[in-house]
């Protein structure tokens, strides 16, 4: 306590966490706060929180870039105009 700039550092490190985590500051800033997360328990679950959010957004993003196999469009094509496949080799 009394420390004189904590609290300034502090405010300033949480609102810098996110561009921490996803490397957008530049190196003096993130070496501000990593010096400061080193001694705030509060700044590093901040730091532990937003990666593993940004881990989980990325994951959403990698899923969303998977697509399906033409198939599956072809079979309810076909389900759906209420015909057979004429030709179905399976
Ligand atoms: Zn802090």
């Amino acid at each position: 306590m009394g420390i004189p700039g904590r609290t300034d550092d502090h405010q300033w490190s949480q609102q810098h966490l996110s561009h921490y985590v996803e490397g957008e500051l530049r190196p003096r800033a993130r070496h501000r706060l990593d010096r400061h997360a080193w001694e705030c328990v509060d700044c590093l679950r901040g730091i532990r929180a937003m990666r593993a959010l940004v881990h989980a957004v990325q994951g959403l993003d990698g899923l969303a870039g998977v697509r399906a196999p033409a198939t599956i469009f072809d079979r309810v094509r076909l389900a759906g105009a209420g015909g057979s496949p004429s030709s179905q080799n399976t």
